[in-house]
């Protein structure tokens, strides 16, 4: 992946490729941080880089456009180890990967099942919260038979209510749309706890309603959380180059 100019809409499956390329090295991934979030109540957080999008809204933007300037590169026993580390200091029991996407491709979530596999071994009590924009992982539903099916909950952040907001906000090409779709659909028949979210501050109440009917297509149940913009400077100002805006104007797009 190098540092040319993004031309969207972009392959979001070109870009997986690219980016896990990039954050892996065997099964060591590139990490920023590790840290305690107040999140969930308390949660244990590796902050990782490298995603198929690029969300217009991604609070870790530039860090997921120039994935190749970090490179601190860390191994599933020592992402456990130090996430363990911490919910111990902290007594916390949740676990999470954020700040990019878990799953880039086959090497990066052979990854992410290492990482829980140890957590989970260390800790029987813990619950891991897989945070995903769902794209990949909808794209090769024959993975998800790898995942733990207990301790394991999984947030499918939903980027658009439509291919049109769907392609504006990620960049990525509207076709891709439903892959996330697929992922919940899986997920739900497989019995593991899974849900969607989505940004509520970009849409119009109608255009969550046209969601919800897409997720019943699908014959997804899980409720549709609804979350809230971080408004840091930088994530307004490259919503405004993106030409999305927020509450009241917006996307007349479906
Ligand atoms: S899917 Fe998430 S991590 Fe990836 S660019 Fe979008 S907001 Fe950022």
């Amino acid at each position: 992946m190098t540092e040319e100019r993004i031309v969207f809409p972009f392959d979001p499956l070109e870009r997986s490729a690219k980016a896990e390329a990039v954050v892996m090295k065997g099964l060591s991934r590139a990490y920023h941080r590790f840290r305690a979030a107040p999140y969930y109540g308390g949660i244990t957080t590796a902050d990782a880089v490298g995603c198929s999008f690029l969300c217009a809204y991604c609070w870790n933007y530039n860090r997921n456009l120039y994935p190749q300037r970090f490179q601190d590169l860390y191994s599933p026993q020592q992402v456990a180890s130090k996430l363990l580390r911490i919910a111990r200091k902290r007594n916390y029991y949740l676990f999470r990967i954020t700040g990019a996407e878990p799953v880039l491709g086959e090497t990066s979530f052979q990854h992410l099942v290492e990482v829980i596999g140890i957590i989970l071994k260390s800790r029987p009590d813990g619950l891991f919260i897989l945070e995903t924009n769902g794209f990949f992982l909808g794209y090769r539903v024959d993975l998800l038979q790898q995942l733990p099916w207990t301790n394991l909950n999984v947030r499918v952040c939903l980027k658009g209510t439509g291919k049109d907001s769907f392609e504006l906000i990620t960049g990525a090409k509207k076709e891709f749309f439903h892959y996330p779709f697929q992922a919940l659909q899986k997920l739900e028949e497989a019995g593991v706890r899974a849900w969607p979210a989505l940004m509520r501050d970009l849409f119009t109440p109608n255009q969550i309603g046209q969601l919800r009917d897409t997720l019943d297509l699908y014959n997804i149940k899980a409720d549709l959380e609804l979350e809230s913009l971080e408004t840091y400077p930088f994530v307004l100002d490259n919503l405004k180059k993106r030409r999305v805006k927020i509450k009241d104007s917006l996307l007349n797009l479906s």
